[in-house]
């Protein structure tokens, strides 16, 4: 049996071109392994935890759990139409999940792995808390760029424990954070250098994953696994905390395998007893998490280990490096499937473009290209000349296949079989397109429209031969364009979703054809130019965000503030909080709360009644729990807020330009 993962996506924003690089080349791999007649199990699931989702929700106005249930729906619904077909998709949320990684992390405490030290962390005196991971940014101590708590995603890729970073400044509020002591749990991973050692000698990966990790093992440290945020699975030595997102994450993997084969398998046989080969599917850019954390993780509570990882090479868009920021990306649903276009043509070029270890660059017109020179030109070209041919002229054909045809097939068997061992599907489709140009050769030069003329026995001979090869070619790329094969395979009355790849060199004694229908479609010139002129005003708009950041704005731009006078109408403490207090303010139309950081300076008594400025149409937040809908504007005077108000006394709700 094999069990088959991806890299869990982060229900932290839409699905992107990047995340498809995992997804369609193990969907296309396990789709090939079940034609090989193997029992394979495909999970995924919704990665819901960790600071970066506690802080968008936040932005957003939504709770945690509202804002990744969308997210997730997003995820579900694109893979799902995208053709990635996994057995089940989760998402680490759910209680099942929660019980799975405390059972694995009370193992791990069990074992003895896991104890308490006393960490300084970063801590932000004006928004009066700890801050965890994305909640601070920095400079990376390792290479001097720019850094997110937990990792230095800008330049040299390494993970940050908690302290680390230098300069250190409040996400939230921009102020630089000091630190505090405070005592979490860590993970004795410095243990396992030995085990995986010896672990990534033998471990079948892809070369780009292994050199990184067999670097990265010769400097091991132990791993703080806790976190002090509401939002995550409860550690269980201790509840006041949560357990780091990067410990959770990949428990997914086990406990969506153990939701998959309910009433089907054993989940124990696949993770506990070894009785199953493990193959995760990954982006360079996790390999630390999945070849060091993960197996030292599995060891420690006495799991089975991957035997397999793959990474993908990361992706470009028109020739430049994926980036959001700058605008450098592919949506999956907006860019793609809402221009209508066939969802195999993405994963036809996502597997066909370069090997599977190599960056990956999308560009509109090479997609163009590729559908129209190589989908239509030669594979559809073919397939539909056959059908047509043999419908028009027989409906239904004796077959008497050559030797040579049965061989070229077979070699054609091989070498797909030979390049999914290597992970290697570039050379999948090469495989069936060579077969395809084979074929077109053929029918080109015994040229059956002139045969049948003359001698139509002879004719079927040709056409029984092109049949054989149209069939084999319908197995063989069902795997990586399923819904064009399955439309185009109804001409043979060939159900493709029962084949196997040895079907493709069986002969059958007689084979119907009926009226054919085009696999593809021709991509329009048009089309694709106005798709190139939406991408780079993506560009020019996301290079201005960044030039515009610190600069002079426009009167317009100032126009779009709604600044008022507000009354003070009730003034009270925030509990557990030094800095904040409750206010209620009248700003003309209605009462607004409003959650400010002047406790320190104000008391609440003498604020009611009082005129102060607030700045209405800020988006709405929560602060400690607390919905706040409005600023207050105040001076800075070295983190201490001095409120700003009017120099006479005017009406609530008084408009300020
Ligand atoms: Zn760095
Ligand atoms: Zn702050």
């Amino acid at each position: 049996m094999k069990l088959v993962t991806c890299g869990l996506p982060y229900a932290n924003g839409k699905a992107h071109i990047g995340h498809l690089r995992t997804y369609i080349p193990a969907d296309v791999y396990v789709r090939y392994l079940r034609m090989l007649g193997e029992d394979v199990i495909f999970v995924c699931g919704s990665d819901c935890h960790g600071t970066p989702i506690v802080v968008n929700a936040e932005k957003e106005g939504m709770t945690p759990k509202e804002f990744v249930e969308k997210y997730h729906e997003h995820f579900k619904n694109v893979l799902k139409a995208v053709g990635v077909d996994f057995d089940f998709y989760g998402k680490t949320a759910e209680e099942y999940h929660h019980e799975m990684t405390r059972e694995i992390v009370r193992r791990m405490i069990d074992g003895g792995y896991i104890y308490p030290a006393e960490v300084e962390l970063a801590y932000c005196t004006r928004c009066d808390r700890f801050l965890p991971d994305r909640y601070v940014e920095g400079i990376c101590p390792y290479c001097g760029a720019m850094a997110r708590g937990d990792e230095c995603d800008q330049g040299c890729g390494k993970h940050l424990e908690p302290g680390e970073i230098k300069d250190p400044r409040c996400k939230i509020c921009g102020n630089p954070a000091s630190f505090r002591k405070q005592k979490h749990y860590f993970f004795k991973l410095t243990a396992f250098k030995e085990f995986l050692t010896q672990y990534l000698e033998n471990l079948k990966a892809t070369e780009n994953a292994l050199n990184y990790a067999k670097e990265w093992v010769k400097n091991l440290r132990d791993w703080c696994i806790t976190r002090d945020l509401e939002w995550g699975v409860r550690f269980p030595g201790d509840e006041r905390f949560v357990v780091y997102v990067w410990v959770d994450a990949p428990i997914g993997y086990i406990s969506f395998t153990k939701k998959a084969c309910e009433n089907r398998c054993d989940w124990e046989a696949i993770w506990k007893r070894g009785e199953a080969e493990i193959i995760h599917f990954i982006g360079l850019d996790i390999v630390y998490h999945h070849c060091i954390f993960w197996p030292a993780m599995l060891k420690a509570a006495n799991f089975s280990l991957p035997t397999a990882i793959v990474a993908s090479g990361m992706v470009k868009v028109e020739g430049k490096t994926f980036s959001k920021s700058r605008g450098y990306v592919v949506w999956v649903e907006e860019d793609y499937l809402k221009q209508g276009f066939n969802p195999d043509y993405l994963r036809y070029y996502i597997l066909s473009y370069t090997s599977h270890q190599k960056d990956l660059n999308f560009s509109w017109r090479i997609f163009k290209d590729k559908v129209n020179n190589e989908l239509l030109a030669t594979f559809g070209n073919f397939l539909y000349r056959v059908l047509h041919f043999s419908w028009k002229n027989f409906g239904e054909v004796e077959m008497e296949v050559d030797d040579e045809v049965i061989v070229k097939i077979k070699e054609t068997r091989e070498k797909i079989i030979d390049a999914l061992n290597k992970w290697e599907f570039k050379m999948v489709c090469d495989a069936f397109m060579e077969l395809a140009a084979f074929g077109n050769s053929y029918f080109q030069s015994e040229k059956p429209w002139d045969l049948i003329k003359q001698d139509k026995n002879a004719a079927r001979k040709v056409i029984s031969n092109s049949l054989q090869l149209a069939k084999a070619l319908m197995i063989f790329a069902y795997p990586v364009m399923p819904e064009s094969m399955k439309k185009v395979a109804k001409a043979l009355e060939l159900d493709l979703t029962s084949c196997s790849l040895d079907d493709a060199a069986k002969i059958d004694e007689k084979m119907k054809v009926r009226k054919p229908d085009l696999p593809f479609e021709k991509i329009d010139e048009k089309v694709i130019e106005s798709l190139e002129r939406m991408m780079e005003n993506r560009f020019k708009e996301a290079e201005k965000k960044v030039e515009t950041k610190e600069e002079e704005i426009g009167l317009e731009d100032f126009k779009k503030l709604d600044i008022r006078v507000g009354r003070v109408l009730k003034a009270e403490k925030v509990q557990k909080s030094k800095k904040l207090l409750k206010l209620e303010v009248d700003v003309g139309n209605e009462v607004r709360q409003i959650v400010a950081g002047i406790a320190e300076n104000y008391e609440p008594e003498e604020l009611v009644g009082k005129s102060v400025v607030v700045l209405v149409n800020i988006k709405p937040t929560r602060i400690m729990g607390l919905e706040s809908r409005g600023m207050l504007l105040a001076a800075d005077v070295d983190g201490k807020a001095v409120l700003l108000m009017p120099e006479r006394d005017v009406e609530a709700g008084t408009k300020i330009k």
